[in-house]
């Protein structure tokens, strides 16, 4: 895979996943934006071992105008988004009827408005080059639902939505669009809810057991890397005629 003069911008990506996905794009060579918040200079450090250029923008992708400000410094540095990838994410978790609303419209806003703003900012100089790839991050709770998740669950199902939306609306272009469904990976966002188990029940190493061993068959984290790889082969023509697939890579949680 060689990604050379591409630019990739990859939302949500100073930790996780999103870095994961962005080390993969940047080995094949790729330019990357990198945005999220935390240890910017940690994560440029990281991706700037290998292949292009890097940089990282601190837009909130909840709100429109930091995206827009985002994508006029990745068109005066780069000239425009050739691999969007939608992964910046958050959760919590709470019964439907206790759930702070405005919780609620931030989790919409930064799993599934987002990338509804990227995309439009995207999509023209894609496709003016008829050449793009949008790989959104999802969830295995794009497809299925667990219970005090409401908000997270209808924004991932959203996203997928939004994904086939975009896939046919671009099916006969060079620009594909695709959606990835991790089960649990081991991030900070999952760390925090195993913490939480832990100090209801005492033993972490418990907490972390029964937390995979209640969704995901394989009883084994997914990795970053391997959702990385995943995002690479989507951009390869390889995967010209993957369109509007929502991609399982969950242990086997959605198989139950
Ligand atoms: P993480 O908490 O490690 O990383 C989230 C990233 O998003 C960070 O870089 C953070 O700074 C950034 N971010 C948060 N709010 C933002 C905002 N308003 N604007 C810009 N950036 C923002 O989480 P992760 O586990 O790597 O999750 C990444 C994505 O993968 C999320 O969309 C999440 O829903 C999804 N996902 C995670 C898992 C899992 O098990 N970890 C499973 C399925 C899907």
């Amino acid at each position: 895979m060689n990604l050379t003069g591409k630019t990739a911008l990859v939302t949500g990506s100073t930790s996780g996943i999103g870095l994961g996905i962005a080390l993969k794009l940047a080995e094949a060579g790729a330019n990357l934006v990198l945005n999220g918040f935390g240890d910017n200079e940690a994560a440029v450090a990281q991706v700037s071992q290998h292949g292009g250029n890097v940089i990282h923008h601190p837009a909130d992708v909840s709100r429109a105008e930091e995206i827009e400000a985002l994508f006029e410094v990745i068109g005066q540095t780069f000239g425009a988004v050739d691999i969007l990838v939608n992964n910046a994410g958050i959760q919590h978790v709470a019964p439907v009827e206790a759930f702070p609303v405005e919780r609620w419209d931030q989790i919409i806003a930064i799993n599934l408005t987002s990338a509804f703003h990227t995309t439009r900012l995207a999509l023209p100089g894609m496709r003016a080059r008829n050449w793009g790839r949008i790989v959104n991050i999802a969830s295995a709770h794009g497809l299925v639902a667990s219970a005090n998740k409401s908000a997270y669950v209808a924004a991932k199902h959203g996203l997928v939505g939004l994904t086939k939306s975009v896939a046919l609306e671009t099916a006969t272009t060079g620009i594909t669009c695709n959606a990835l469904c991790p089960g649990w990976v081991l991030t900070p966002l999952v760390q925090q809810q195993i913490d939480s188990r832990a100090q209801a029940s005492g033993n972490a190493e418990q907490a972390r057991h029964d937390l995979l061993a209640e969704k995901q068959p394989s009883l084994e984290f997914v990795e970053p890397a391997q959702l990385g790889e995943l995002t690479l082969f989507l951009c390869s023509e390889a995967a010209s005629q993957v369109r509007g697939a929502a991609w399982s890579m969950d242990g086997g949680w959605t198989a139950q």
